[in-house]
């Protein structure tokens, strides 16, 4: 896309999150922009959804509505906080249990001089009396320690309970940082950490490792045509269609708007292609029908190029080989797959 095109649709959305802004008597802060722009975007259904429901049924929004919103569907940007409540949640259990066993090392050191001081008043006691007194007084020590310690399981019992619950809100977060909310595939963010990861281990092993990227071919027009929503379908389905037709070790991610990238570990160049092929002629085989109407919306194709590891490579170098192969992809035409190797073109054909 030019840099006019990117400004014309940029510019047409700022102006409509503006739009909503003023007429919810919103201020214009960049919080709000943020998220007035996503609606008018369209590019995070739950968000639009969410918005819609309050304005359906209430018909205003509020500041407040805004920044539940905003803390809930553009959360992301908000991991750091979510992380740092869980931590200082994990911290105040950690001080309590600190205090807990302070208290119970305190009850038992107490004990222990109950103990000593009844070993010394035995020596010295005479009378049946005295040594009676002794052991109501030992017997009332040993029951107070033991209330003490049963106290002290309970509330450990009840800390377990409160860093499992926070260990299980942790590894939810970390899922929902890593994943893209419209496809559930991987996201970029993960792309980028796995890349690293699957070229260290290619390295080490001297096994090859392959790259696809993919790229819906015309999308744009598709969503001028029949609507972001449907858009959006689209984009579930080539993502399904490209996880489906791959192995469950290989990570597909969504790279970028209509942008999927599979690292492929293991795989060498002809393998990788023969799985770019696969991929592509399953997107192109589906006849997309529109559900709630039944009108048939044609095909939709996708364009994908591969990269193949090479000795020395950084994830950025091995990326833009895979980068250059799909654009030399979309201008043979599109619906077609490039590799590294000389291929001829496969045409439109399934
Ligand atoms: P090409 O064949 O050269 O790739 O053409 P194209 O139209 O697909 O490429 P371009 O980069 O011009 O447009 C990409 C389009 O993808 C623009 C945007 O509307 C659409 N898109 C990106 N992300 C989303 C999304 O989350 N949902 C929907 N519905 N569309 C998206
Ligand atoms: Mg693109
Ligand atoms: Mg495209």
């Amino acid at each position: 896309m030019s840099q006019r095109d990117d400004f014309k649709r940029t510019i047409a959305f700022g102006d409509v999150a503006l739009s909503y802004m003023k007429r919810n008597e919103l201020p214009a802060i960049p919080r709000n922009y943020e998220l007035w722009y996503t609606y008018a975007a369209g590019f995070n259904p739950a968000l639009n959804r969410a918005v819609d429901t309050i304005i359906e049924t209430r018909h205003e929004i509020t500041n407040h509505d805004v920044s539940e919103i905003y803390d809930r569907y553009l959360s992301p940007n908000h991991l750091g906080d979510r992380i740092d409540k869980v931590g200082t949640t994990i911290s105040e259990e950690l001080d309590g249990i600190i205090n807990l066993v302070d208290s119970s090392l305190g009850s038992t050191g107490d004990y222990s001089v109950s103990l000593k001081g009844a070993q010394d008043a035995l020596s010295s006691a005479t009378t049946a009396s005295q040594i009676k007194q002794l052991i109501r007084d030992l017997v009332a020590a040993t029951e107070k320690t033991e209330s003490t310690n049963q106290k002290l399981d309970d509330q450990l019992k009840e800390s377990r309970a409160h860093i499992t619950a926070l260990q299980e809100r942790l590894e939810a977060i970390r899922y929902e940082s890593l994943t893209d909310e419209l496809t559930t595939l991987a996201n970029r963010r993960h792309f980028d950490q796995s890349i690293e990861r699957a070229i260290e281990e290619a390295t080490a092993s001297g096994e090859a490792l392959s790259l696809l990227l993919s790229d819906i071919d015309h999308f744009k027009k598709f969503n001028d045509t029949y609507g972001h929503q449907t858009g959006d379908q689209v984009l579930r389905l080539v993502a399904l269609a490209v996880k489906h037709n791959v192995k469950s070790e290989d990570l597909t991610c969504r790279y970028g708007g209509e942008e999927f990238a599979v690292i492929l570990p293991r795989a060498d160049a002809q393998q990788a292609y023969e799985i770019a092929e696969r991929i592509r002629q399953s997107v192109f085989s589906k006849e997309l029908v529109k559900r709630s109407t039944g009108e048939n919306l044609g095909r939709i194709t996708i364009s994908i190029g591969i990269a193949n590891l090479r000795l020395g490579d950084t994830a950025s170098d091995l990326i833009a080989r895979a980068d250059k192969a799909l654009y030399s992809a979309k201008d043979a035409g599109r619906n077609t797959v490039r590799g590294e190797l000389e291929r001829k073109k496969t045409g439109t054909a399934a």
